[in-house]
Formats: C-alpha cells, structure tokens, sequence
C-alpha cells in the first residue's frame, strides 16, 4: 500500500501535469471505484477544471473550479497520464478525458481504491477525512490530547499506528520504521506509553516521513513508476525487510501483530 511519502510524489506529480486541465469526460469501467452515484460524479466532475492537488495523510484530494474529489489508492491503485493515443493497457477502470489531448487514467489490478466527491466545505468535516488523526508528520499538535487518546488503548502501538484514527499517514512499512527509531517495540500496548515514549513516536515519524518524502518515497512495490519515479528510501529502512538491524546487527525478528506482517529489532526496541 502506498504511504504518506507516496502518495504526496504522486500529488506533486500529477500537479505538474492536471493544473488547469479540464476533464470534458469520464469513462467508467468498475463503478465500486466511485463511492455514491456514478451518474452524480460523471455530473459534478465532468467539464470541471482543475485547479489545484492537495493531500491529506494517504487520501489525494482534487480540487475542481467548483466541488472536489477524494481518491485513496488503497493496495495497488495508480496512475497514467498519457496522451490520448496511448496502447491499450490492462486494469484501466477510470480514464479522465482532458481538454489537451491527454487522459488521466486510474489503474487498479486489486480494484480496492475509490473516489468520491465532496463539496470543498465538507472535505475536511465529513467522512472519511473527518475520522483521520492528525497527520502523522504534522508541524504541530496538541501531544496532550494525543497521550489522553492513547491512554485508552488496549491495542498495540502497532496497531494503533495502522489505524490511522490518532495518527495518519503510516502503513506498514514506516510504522515499522517509525517503532525503531524510537526504541519501542511494536509489542507495546498503547496504554503503557508515556507522554516522553509518545513524543519519540511523533518525532520519528515527522524525520522519517519527511526524509522519504525527499527521496520520492519506498519502492517495493512501485506506486509512482506509472508516473515516472522510482523512490530511494528503500536504500535506508531498517528494519522493514531487512534481516540484520542496521544499528546492533542483531537478527531482525519478523512477526504478525494484527494480521500484518511486523519487522523488529529486540535488542534496540523495548517492549514497555
Ligand atoms: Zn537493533
């Protein structure tokens, strides 16, 4: 699944290419993709400009001359921008005519991501959006609110963190990642963490996220090739995939906590 990092390269890419394009029409091959009314999105979108790309934690928002549209990539969604000519490709279910001889086309081999439109005032205040942590790479927060809501966990800081409700923006491999840096094994109930344990936790992941950001993102699996960029950040993780902790040498134990599979290091990441 694309992460935090990902999907802002893919953002910033497709800003480069979409802003100020049109979308005169949308055809639509696997209709679950749009939550609601495909007849009512085809309507709001079509004909619209686009005039800006934001973000929120893993959700890309489009912003249209009037209305907008969120779209999650879930497991394997991605893009193309290619010129209208292009060769027939597989797993395309939605393509975005635009208004200068190229498509936007939205592939999915798992056929998980979805789109949905949103009045610009209701972005942020409704679900899903509404549900979301603060982001988990944010300048500020309120970490007191932060520590009281983990304070009523029972789950494990593994879990808590892929739940996106307190923190959003990591997945699997930067929770990994995140846990290791701050010395806290993926063990640890949310409930056992300090407000000290809690501030390493949004630290980590501030530097992490940011850091991978700069080099284009993980790539394991490639979200943004489609687009053109091959991330690096893969060249520094420490633990997630790895079988030797790049700090102790120690044997990286691979787990599942919650269904997932979890990299950690018993020597460097203490379980409180
Ligand atoms: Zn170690």
């Amino acid at each position: 699944m694309p992460e935090l990092p990902e999907v802002e390269v893919v953002r910033q890419v497709l800003k480069q290419s979409l802003i100020g394009k049109t979308i005169l029409k949308i055809d639509c091959f696997y209709s679950n993709i749009i939550e609601g009314s495909l007849k009512e999105f085809k309507s709001k979108v079509e004909n619209k400009k686009i005039t800006d790309i934001k973000r929120y934690a893993k959700y890309l928002i489009f912003i249209l001359e009037e209305g907008a549209f969120l779209s999650h990539l879930r497991m394997e969604g991605k893009y193309f921008y290619l010129p209208k000519n292009h060769e027939p490709m597989k797993h395309i279910h939605v393509i975005f005519h635009l208004d200068n001889g190229y498509d936007l086309l939205y592939a999915d081999v798992r056929k998980f991501g979805r789109m949905e439109y949103k009045r610009v005032e209701e972005i942020y205040s409704t679900p899903p959006l509404s549900k979301l942590g603060i982001e988990a790479n944010a300048k500020s927060y309120d970490i007191k609110a932060i520590v009281q809501k983990m304070s009523h966990k029972n789950k494990t800081i593994k879990e808590i963190l892929l739940d996106q409700t307190i923190l959003s923006g990591l997945g699997n491999i930067y929770v990994d990642e995140v846990l290791h840096a701050s010395g806290i094994s993926p063990l640890t109930k949310g409930r056992n963490l300090k407000e000290k344990d809690i501030q390493k936790i949004l630290d980590a992941s501030k530097e992490i996220l940011d850091h991978a950001i700069e080099l284009k993102g993980t790539t394991i699996r490639s979200y943004t090739s489609s687009l053109g960029v091959i991330g690096g950040y893969q060249n520094f993780l420490q633990v997630h995939t790895q079988s030797i902790c790049k700090k102790c040498n120690s044997k990286i134990q691979k787990i599942k906590i919650g269904g997932r599979t979890t990299y950690y290091c018993s020597n460097c990441q203490r379980e409180l």
